[in-house]
C-alpha cells in the first residue's frame, strides 16, 4: 500500500489528505477547509482516480489505464455524483455515532443494499512461500469503484471503539484516534494544533504584558 511508509510525513498526498487512519474517514475528508474556505478535492473524475491512488486502492498499470479510459465517460460522471451525494449522507453518520448514537436505519439500508451489489472479493496468494488470502479489486465499470469504498464505509460502521472517532476541535476534519492515551483533539499538529496552541501563547503573552 502506497501510504503505509508516509504516515507520519505524509499527510498530503497528491493534494489529498490522510490523517484519519481509516479509509472511510480519508475519503470523508476530501472536503477540507482550507484557506480559501471549503474545498472540494474531488471535483471530476480525475480527481477521484488521483485519491484512489493515493489512497492506495488502485495501485495496477492495469487499472490505472482503465480509470483513465473512463474519464469523460457520462458513466464516470454520474458515479461520481451519487459517490459525493453519498459522502455528505457518510457525514451525518458519522457525526451522529461521534454524538454517541448510531447511523440511521435508512443510511444502513443504503449501504446494506451497496454491499449486495459490491461484495468484496478475496483470492488466495502464495507470499513468501506461505498462502494469504488478499482482498482482489478488478473493477470493470465506474460502479465498480463502490466495492471498496463501501467496504470501508462498512468497516467504520461497525467499529467498536466508537469513543476514537472524533472530529477536530478546530476544523471540518473527522479522524479516528490511535493514540495510546486516546486523547487526540486534532486532525493533525501541522495543520490544526500548531494554530491552536500557538494562539494559546500569543493570548498567554499577550494577558502577561498587560499585567
Ligand atoms: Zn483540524
Amino acid at each position: 500500500m502506497a501510504r503505509a511508509s508516509s504516515q507520519d510525513e505524509g499527510e498530503w498526498v497528491d493534494g489529498f489528505l490522510f490523517v484519519a487512519n481509516r479509509p472511510a474517514l480519508d475519503f470523508l475528508n476530501t472536503k477540507p477547509v482550507l484557506a480559501e474556505g471549503p474545498t472540494e478535492l474531488l471535483p471530476d473524475f480525475e480527481a477521484l482516480e488521483r485519491w484512489l491512488i493515493a489512497a492506495g486502492i488502485v495501485s495496477s498499470a492495469k487499472t490505472k489505464a482503465l480509470l483513465r479510459g473512463w474519464r469523460n465517460s457520462a458513466e464516470a460522471r454520474s458515479f461520481l455524483k451519487e459517490l459525493i451525494g453519498f459522502r455528505e449522507r457518510l457525514r451525518s453518520a458519522v457525526m451522529r455515532m461521534e454524538a454517541g448514537a448510531t447511523p440511521s436505519d435508512e443510511f444502513l439500508k443504503e449501504v446494506n443494499a451497496r454491499l449486495l451489489e459490491y461484495p468484496p472479493r478475496t483470492a488466495l496468494r502464495k507470499r513468501e512461500g506461505r498462502v494469504v488470502m488478499e482482498p482482489i479489486f478488478e473493477p470493470r465499470e465506474p460502479a465498480d469503484l463502490w466495492a471498496p469504498i463501501i467496504q470501508s464505509v462498512a468497516d467504520l460502521l461497525s467499529e467498536t471503539e466508537t469513543q476514537r472517532l472524533r472530529q477536530c476541535e478546530s476544523c471540518v476534519l473527522h479522524f479516528f484516534d490511535t493514540s495510546k492515551k486516546g486523547s487526540r483533539r486534532w486532525c493533525s499538529m501541522n495543520l490544526c494544533g500548531n494554530k491552536v496552541k500557538v494562539a494559546a501563547y500569543q493570548r498567554r503573552q499577550r494577558d502577561g504584558d498587560s499585567r
